[in-house]
């Protein structure tokens, strides 16, 4: 999808958001949700999006882009506390030339341990949802 797209109220994003697809929840407020990535490229590999119906960084309104990267920061020292890996990556992509293939803006936090090979961006088999709120339970609890 171009990043001139209009967003689609559709994505997958949205349907999590709606509770119509299941997500293993880290934390919910007014503005932002945060779930466990559903193909995660490394154990912990946790997703914030926000409320606001926006494709792309460059849709959002700044004020909810502010709110979002605040959030990131929280809910990544979280992950820090809860998985101790060696490093962290936040990634964030837009439109599909970029990688992005979910066309509701998302930050990244992909816990890194050194030796560990990740698993590659959006692909492989899909985690266990059980597995995966064991994880969101254990960042939940350094929230
Ligand atoms: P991006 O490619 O940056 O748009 O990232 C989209 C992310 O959403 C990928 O890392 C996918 O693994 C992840 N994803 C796709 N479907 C789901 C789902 N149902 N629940 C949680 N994460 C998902």
């Amino acid at each position: 999808m171009s990043l001139f797209a209009q967003y689609d109220p559709q994505n997958i994003f949205a349907k999590i958001l709606s509770g119509d697809i299941p997500s293993a929840r880290v934390y919910e407020d007014a503005r932002i949700l945060s779930f466990m990535d559903a193909f995660p490229q490394s154990r912990g590999h946790t997703l914030v999006i926000p409320k606001v119906p926006a494709s792309n960084l460059f849709d959002i309104p700044a004020e909810d882009l502010q709110n979002l990267i605040t959030q990131t920061q929280t809910i990544g020292r979280a992950v820090r506390e809860a998985l101790a890996p060696d490093g962290i990556r936040i990634a964030q992509f837009n439109g599909a030339a970029a990688g992005q293939t979910v066309f509701h803006i998302h930050f990244h936090i992909i816990p890194v341990w050194e030796g560990e090979n990740e698993h590659p961006h959006a692909a492989g088999t899909m985690s266990d949802l059980n597995e995966l709120k064991d994880i969101a339970a254990q960042i939940k609890a350094k929230l």
